[in-house]
């Protein structure tokens, strides 16, 4: 299993633990070419072996948790610092990274309030232990959480929409609120009142990836049967065309992955 942020394990940041910080970061199909191959190199520092727990982890499944589990392991953990009893809302539950911080506020024992445009996702995403579903598309997200909040808000918004969310991630954050971010996909320029970030204490927390001990931390947790990603469809690599058309409809609940060899360890 790969992780796939490359570090140069030399720079300030790396020498503190932080190496999705390194000055070098570098990501696997990003900045460097990506893992639709035959054959990928990467540094030793960043193969682990595939844990065993049962049902045994498919090579779809091992392929799908690393970079999805371990951006929102340290978005929830590490950067919001999610706690027991805490309510998290979490934009579009059809991406790889709002599934696995479903998982991971449940995990730590908080309320979980998921939005999508779409229902059959709703329902899956309640079978996964979301609290509470919102269609974004028929709903107005931000009144709703204030009227199941009390009027108070959510501790935690778990953002990766960026400018078509973000006015309403800040409506439905309470006061003293982190709202954590690590994506912008519908567009990276937003706006903000000053006054009402200083007036309600909020805090806005940007995050990417996670350093080595994270990474350790999810794939022991994922040996204990904690974590275990969400495997949409898998294509062969003749297929990856379709791939690719079902991620742009945002068709998907989980990992799409393309599957480059059938060959069997
Ligand atoms: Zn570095």
């Amino acid at each position: 299993m790969l992780n796939p942020g490359i570090s140069d394990y030399t720079c300030e940041f790396c020498q503190t633990g932080e190496h999705s910080l390194c000055v070098n970061y570098q990501l696997l199909g990003e900045h460097l070419p990506g893992t639709m191959a035959e054959l990928v190199t990467v540094p030793a520092h960043n193969v682990v072996r595939i844990p065993l727990v049962s049902p045994e982890l498919t090579w779809a499944e091992a392929a799908a948790f690393s970079l999805v589990t371990l951006t929102a392991w340290r978005m929830l953990v590490t950067r919001a610092q999610l706690k027991r009893s805490e309510t998290a809302l979490i934009w579009g539950i059809g991406g790889g990274v709002s599934l696995a911080a479903l998982r991971i506020a449940k995990l730590h024992g908080a309320r979980v309030m998921v939005t999508s445009s779409d229902d059959a996702k709703l329902a899956a995403a309640k079978q996964l232990g979301a609290d509470v579903t919102l269609n974004h598309r028929t709903q107005k997200v931000a009144q709703e959480v204030r009227a199941l909040t009390n009027k108070r808000g959510v501790d935690v918004v778990v953002e990766h929409v960026g400018a078509a969310t973000w006015d309403d991630s800040l409506r439905c954050l309470k006061r003293g609120g982190r709202l954590v971010t690590c994506g912008a996909t519908s567009g990276p320029q937003v706006s903000l009142d000053l006054r009402r970030l200083f007036w309600h204490h909020w805090s806005l927390l940007g995050s990417t990836m996670g350093n080595a001990a994270e990474y350790a931390e999810i794939v022991r947790r994922l040996g204990k049967g904690e974590l275990r990603p969400i495997v949409d469809r898998l294509y062969p690599l003749a297929q990856a065309r379709q791939a690719f058309e079902r991620l742009s409809k945002a068709e998907q609940l989980g990992k799409v992955v393309v599957e480059v060899s059938s060959g069997r360890p």
